[in-house]
């Protein structure tokens, strides 16, 4: 039987490599439904390739201009909105669906495709931090087998053994040893953080990726993201973590047991790896990436993070531990991010954003979509204002100048 697949996140980079795996191996995979936002041409350019049955843009302008596009092609049908991208993924046409959205954008669906029973490929790990405990419900509720892309969760996944659903189980273990790239400026001083670009913050010397991604990277709010999937993919409290920087992005995450065995999953920084791993669970099958040679990469360094000059790691382990304040801290990241992009803010602004709106809004463990949705908007009106105070400083500062 061909797995159908839906693709969520297509034209990203995401949606790249794992439709590059896919195309592997036509026997098994074939991408029944892909979905974007706007990216009109790359969506074309994709649905030409794979003439998936379904093609769904976020925007219903976007969504017109590619049905114009694709008159020619009756294979796929074109369509627009989260309502219709939530219908799709709980289609029984759809066996498995890659959670590969950018930011909170991509919860609603993938909360569906878990009420639906699903296996989920999940990369878009706002979603999951977002409204943690109402998606590992909605997983639990609708059978869905869970399998984590993020490659430090899936090299966790890979050392821990799992039940028939993909399940971790937890016996024995003493620590999740996540580990961190500790992303292009590793080693800086927070001062001579104030004026980088977002080209050299996108700049990842191992990975390349989506834009907020690795500006996440650059400021280690990623690894504060993924502390947070890591509680709750495994059940666990932030203090049965450590977080380990290695330089090298070659050991992608370690379980130490009772007995002091510690088992680590190694491979290449190239995403097609967990990509693979989860659509063939619980077999394996060729990701297309290059053998790993050890002699040539030499050595494995290890060092602790440096919570000084990359405060979102700190503000992030205090949001664990209040409620909701996850879903306040990712909201706020991704707003302080877009506006880093677009040059309003700098680099070293991004967490005093995260700060202000932690700080601003009243935090409560939101218990439903409505809720979570309601918490995120607050959150980014905070995080929009806080922007706004920061760039009229700035632009007072620079005219007094
Ligand atoms: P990209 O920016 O490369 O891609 C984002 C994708 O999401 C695009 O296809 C975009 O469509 C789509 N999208 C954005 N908003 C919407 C919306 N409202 N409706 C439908 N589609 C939407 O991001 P990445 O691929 O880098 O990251 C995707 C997710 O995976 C993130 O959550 C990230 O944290 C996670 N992840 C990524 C890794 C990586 O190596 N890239 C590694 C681990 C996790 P459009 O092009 O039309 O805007
Ligand atoms: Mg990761």
């Amino acid at each position: 039987m061909v797995r159908q697949i839906a693709v969520l996140g297509a034209t990203g980079s995401i949606g790249a490599s794992t439709l590059d795996v896919i195309q592997r191996h036509p026997n098994r995979y074939r991408p029944a439904v892909l979905a974007a936002n706007r990216s009109v041409d790359e969506m074309e350019r994709l649905c030409r390739l794979h003439a998936p049955d379904h093609a769904v843009m976020g925007d219903p302008e976007a969504a017109q201009a590619l049905a114009e596009k694709l008159k020619d092609q009756t294979a796929t049908e074109v369509s627009s909105g989260a309502a219709m991208l939530d219908q799709l993924v709980s289609a029984p046409a759809v066996d498995t669906v890659v959670a590969g959205i950018v930011g909170f954008a991509g919860l609603r669906a993938t909360l569906s495709a878990a009420g639906a029973g699903k296996t989920i490929l999940l990369a878009n790990k706002e979603a999951l931090v977002s409204a943690g405990g109402l998606f590992m419900d909605a997983v639990k509720r609708g059978g869905a087998a869970l399998l984590p892309v993020d490659s430090e969760h899936n090299a966790m996944h890979q050392c821990l053994p799992t039940d028939a659903r993909g399940r971790p189980q937890m016996h024995h273990v003493e620590k999740i040893i996540l580990t961190a790239s500790g992303g292009p400026f590793r080693g800086r001083t927070r001062a001579s953080l104030t004026e980088v670009t977002p080209e050299e913050a996108c700049a990842h010397p191992n990975w390349s990726m989506g834009q907020k991604i690795s500006v996440d990277s650059a400021t280690l709010a990623n690894k504060g993201l993924e502390l947070a999937e890591a509680c709750w993919l495994f059940d666990r409290t932030p203090d049965q973590i450590d977080i380990v920087v290695h330089p090298q992005s070659i050991v992608h995450s370690m379980i130490r047991y009772c007995d002091g065995s510690v088992l680590a999953q190694l491979g290449q920084p190239d995403m097609r790896t967990p990509i693979a791993y989860c659509l063939g669970w619980p077999d394996r099958v060729a990701a297309g990436v290059a053998p790993l040679d050890l002699v040539s990469t030499g050595r494995l360094d290890f060092e602790a993070p440096d919570m000084t000059a990359f405060p979102c790691l700190a503000l992030a382990k205090r949001a664990i531990t209040q409620p909701g304040g996850m879903c306040v801290f990712s909201a706020a990241n991704e707003v302080a991010v877009a506006a880093f992009l677009a040059r309003e803010i700098r680099f070293t602004e991004i967490d005093v954003v995260i700060a202000n709106a932690l700080e601003a809004v009243t935090l409560s463990e939101p218990k439903s979509l409505d809720a979570v949705q309601t918490l995120d908007k607050e959150a980014r009106s905070a995080a929009a204002q806080a922007v706004a105070q920061i760039a009229s400083l700035n632009e007072r500062h620079e005219k007094e100048q």
